[in-house]
């Protein structure tokens, strides 16, 4: 089968002919139909110091996907030939405490797709049939490609209650807009999203935030005075990374303010810590999604009128991958997508 495959030690991606991959009797076999390109393959891509110490060569990477299934092992009674499916990403060990107490997301064996075990850039991809999530009825597959990346807004936005809230998201990447977008139908107030990027910001109103901020020009508490917010936000999404953003944001809470932190920072940050202490504010890591909460949101928020389908900014057919990197790289763009229905 056609896969893209990190082949050699280098910047780049090749398009190669692999073995088809095997399944086990608690496998589902899956026709890749889209992919989304998420950061992580970047990072695969330009062969940064993280991903030479991560990915090994002859790897298939990509784990966000839409396809339907072709085949499942014999132990497998509940997914079927046919159905549209996407997979969660993380592949957990089912036996430590975590698991059994039903915290997948907690597992501490977690293996990747794309990361630490084949991926979905491919026509093919095997998954556990504990990591397959059936979409309902009637979704757009371009959205259900995203569902990954989607999962991780959720999960990030949804960890603390926002309903009526004052919510601050630093970082309009793709995962960030999602995530204002979700607190936004979850029930939020004002959401601000920050970012100096401006083609990401008109991104941010598309998808209906309050404001979109570019932080190296208005300050935070110049936006709280104009919407008339008397004390802070409630409730801060840090989608980042960056050490300036996450600065902005402890210091733009109200007392008893909650952060969920999302965004991978590439180096350790110093903060004040007094505030975090005297405001008592909460910091809470998040990771992935929870395995099966955030899909079951997701799926249902979408039916009741969320619609994240304006984050995806470039389709383009999967020959034409190395255009999707480039436009990643760019930072103009929202979600990339790949068709590999051909
Ligand atoms: P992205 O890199 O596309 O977006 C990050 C955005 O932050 C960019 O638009 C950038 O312009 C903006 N930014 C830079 N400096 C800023 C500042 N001072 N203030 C406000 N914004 C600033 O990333 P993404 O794909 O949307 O993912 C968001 C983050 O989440 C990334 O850091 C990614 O590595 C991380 N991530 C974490 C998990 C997890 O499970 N924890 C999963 C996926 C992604
Ligand atoms: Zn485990």
């Amino acid at each position: 089968m056609k896969a893209l495959v990190k082949s050699q030690d280098g910047q780049g991606l090749w398009l190669k002919d692999v073995p088809e991959p095997e399944m086990g009797i608690n496998d589902v076999k899956i026709r890749v139909l889209y992919t989304g390109i998420c950061g992580t393959d970047l990072h695969i891509y330009e062969w940064d110091a993280w991903a030479r110490s991560t990915i090994q060569i002859g790897l298939v990477i990509g784990h966000e996907f839409v396809g339907e299934v072709v085949a499942v092992g014999e132990n497998v009674p509940d997914v079927h030939p046919g159905q549209l499916v996407s997979g969660e990403g993380h592949v957990v060990c089912g036996r430590c405490r975590n698991c059994l107490a039903g915290r997948r997301h907690l597992c501490a064996f977690t293996k990747g797709v794309g990361v630490n075990r084949d991926g979905a850039f491919a026509e093919y991809v095997v998954l556990p049939m504990s990591n397959i999530w059936h979409h309902a009825p009637g979704v757009n597959p371009e959205v259900a490609s995203i569902f990954d990346p989607f999962g991780n807004a959720v999960h990030t936005a949804l960890a603390f209650p926002v309903l009526g809230e004052d919510v601050l998201v630093t970082g309009a990447g793709p995962i960030g807009i999602m995530a204002a977008a979700v607190a936004r139908h979850a029930g939020a107030r004002h959401v601000v999203i920050s970012d100096p990027n401006p083609y990401r910001r008109a991104l941010a109103e598309k998808l209906g935030v309050t404001r979109a901020v570019n932080p190296m020009e208005t300050t935070l508490a110049a936006v709280q005075k104009e919407l008339g917010m008397s004390e802070g936000f409630d409730v801060g999404l840090e989608m980042s990374g960056n050490p300036n953003a996450f600065r902005d944001m402890i210091n733009s809470m109200s007392h008893g303010g909650k952060i969920s932190m999302l965004g991978i920072p590439s180096q350790e940050i110093a903060i004040d810590w007094n505030k975090v202490i005297f405001n008592q504010l909460t910091l809470r890591g998040i990771y992935g999604r929870e395995m099966y909460e955030t899909w079951y949101k997701m799926t249902v928020m979408l039916e009741s009128g969320l619609d994240i389908e304006p984050v995806i900014t470039h389709r383009l057919n999967w020959r034409d991958y190395k255009d999707g990197f480039d436009a990643m790289r760019s930072g103009n763009s929202g979600k990339v997508v790949l068709d590999w229905r051909d």
